[in-house]
């Protein structure tokens, strides 16, 4: 069993970090957040004083940061000065493909696999540890990172070289936002037409309109599994975090000479759910944007 160290504990380190430790890991865990530490310490990891702490000893150092500039300092300034020589990185965080392949490249010239393995897949299965990872690196590096993916995941896929992996969740969320902005419309829709949001869900998760966005992350509180719409659209996927992922997939579209109509109306209409102070709800919370007489239904 490896020493691991993992360092972002928010919404979806919180649920990963404790997977590797059931798997019989030591995960020395840390966040800039004291309770979030606390909470890792209480799931069977042990707090680690701060990020360069946790790294010293680990063979394998896994991250899951909000954005790249996290990524790059946490990479710069805490891991490469402190952790063993030839420890295993692995960030999970969503960030563009640009700084994955630079922050990779750092890592490499001072002797460091480096690989990007973000993940695809809600609070709910970052804690049940039923992510899919789409991992970015060489067969060897994928090949050695694979067992301590495999404890937090349903699907480990090696998606391609370094940065392979930000390309890949880059296009799924842009799929993602779209879905969930066409959902949230057609529930509107179907409630103005006079269809029970139940009933709709019943047909829609069998028929052709279902997609994640419907069938597992139904915007519509007391509809399909539970999701952040029974918590009055708290926790689960921040709106802010969504709208990030639509501007990296702008950028890259805009890098390769790629057409992006409907990423780029997603990323529009996320916007103004952000600048509306919906920033730190989660992203299906923009149902009460599409309509502002959406009403929760009641029993
Ligand atoms: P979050 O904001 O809840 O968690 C990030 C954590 O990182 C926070 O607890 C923060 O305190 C910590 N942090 C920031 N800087 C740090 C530092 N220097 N040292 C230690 N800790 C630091 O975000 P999240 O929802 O857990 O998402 C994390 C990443 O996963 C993002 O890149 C996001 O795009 C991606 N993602 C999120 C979801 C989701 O459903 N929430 C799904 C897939 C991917």
């Amino acid at each position: 069993m490896a020493k691991i160290a993992f360092i972002g504990l928010g919404h979806m380190g919180g649920g990963m970090a404790p997977n590797l430790a059931k798997a019989g890991h030591e995960v020395g865990a840390f966040d800039l957040v004291p309770e979030a530490v606390h909470k890792a310490m209480e799931a069977g990891c042990s707090a680690a004083a701060s990020a360069a702490d946790a790294v010293k000893d680990a063979d394998v150092v896994i991250t899951m940061l909000p954005a790249a500039k996290h990524v790059r300092a946490v990479y710069n300034d805490d891991v490469a000065p402190n952790a063993k020589r030839g420890a295993l990185l692995i960030d999970c965080s969503t960030i563009d493909v640009d700084s994955a392949r630079d922050v990779g490249a750092q890592m490499a010239a001072k002797g460091f696999d480096f690989l990007d393995a973000p993940v695809s897949g809600g609070i709910a299965a970052a804690a049940a540890g039923q992510l899919a990872l789409m991992v970015g690196g060489t067969d060897e590096q994928f090949e050695r990172a694979k067992p301590f993916l495999e404890p937090m995941a349903k699907a480990v896929i090696h998606a391609g070289q370094l940065g392979a992996g930000q390309a890949a969740k880059i296009c799924n969320n842009m799929i993602l936002g779209a879905t969930m902005v066409a959902t949230c419309e057609a529930f509107v829709l179907a409630q103005k037409l006079g269809l029970d949001p139940q009933v709709f869900f019943d047909i829609s998760s069998k028929a052709s309109g279902q997609s994640w966005s419907m069938t597992s992350y139904a915007p519509v509180p007391g509809v399909g599994p539970e999701t952040p719409a029974d918590r009055d659209y708290e926790g689960g996927f921040a709106a802010a975090l969504m709208l990030k992922d639509l501007k990296l997939a702008a950028d890259a579209a805009r890098s390769v000479g790629a057409y992006t109509p409907m990423g780029a109306e997603a990323e529009e209409l996320y916007q103004r759910f952000v600048d509306r102070g919906g920033a730190n709800k989660d992203f299906s919370g923009i149902i009460k944007m599409i309509d502002d007489s959406w009403k929760v239904p009641q029993d």
